[in-house]
């Protein structure tokens, strides 16, 4: 599963982080995904619970999610709901459409136990 390679190098920047800033521990961290890129808030939670047991610094960590609206953008300048790339866009029925949102996993922030 794609999440798992994405959430497992988050959890080792903040690893990285939380280490370089003397952390006993990682108490929650917020993660941003958008549910367009079948980063689904289920398969990211899943891809987390797994990789932080794992780790010392994260395994009591919490996860905060942050979806994005899954909005699209066709080339006619319409703006829709969609559910997946690629995507038709419903008034004009244009394949040329792009995300109006950020698509990427991105941790967002962190807090620590010092
Ligand atoms: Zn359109």
């Amino acid at each position: 599963m794609h999440e798992v390679a994405l959430v497992r190098a988050i959890v080792e920047e903040v690893e990285k982080q939380a280490t370089a800033k003397k952390a006993r521990r990682v108490n929650w961290l917020k993660i941003r995904f958008n549910s367009l890129t079948s980063h689904s808030a289920d398969h990211v939670r899943f891809s987390f619970d797994i990789t932080k047991t794992a780790s010392p610094l994260l395994k009591d960590a919490t996860l905060q999610l942050h979806e994005l609206a899954p909005l699209l953008r066709c080339r006619g300048g319409h703006e829709f709901a969609g559910h997946h790339l690629p995507d038709v866009c419903p008034k004009c029925g244009s394949l040329e459409v792009k995300p109006v949102n950020d698509t990427g996993l991105v941790l967002e922030s962190f807090g620590i136990e010092a």
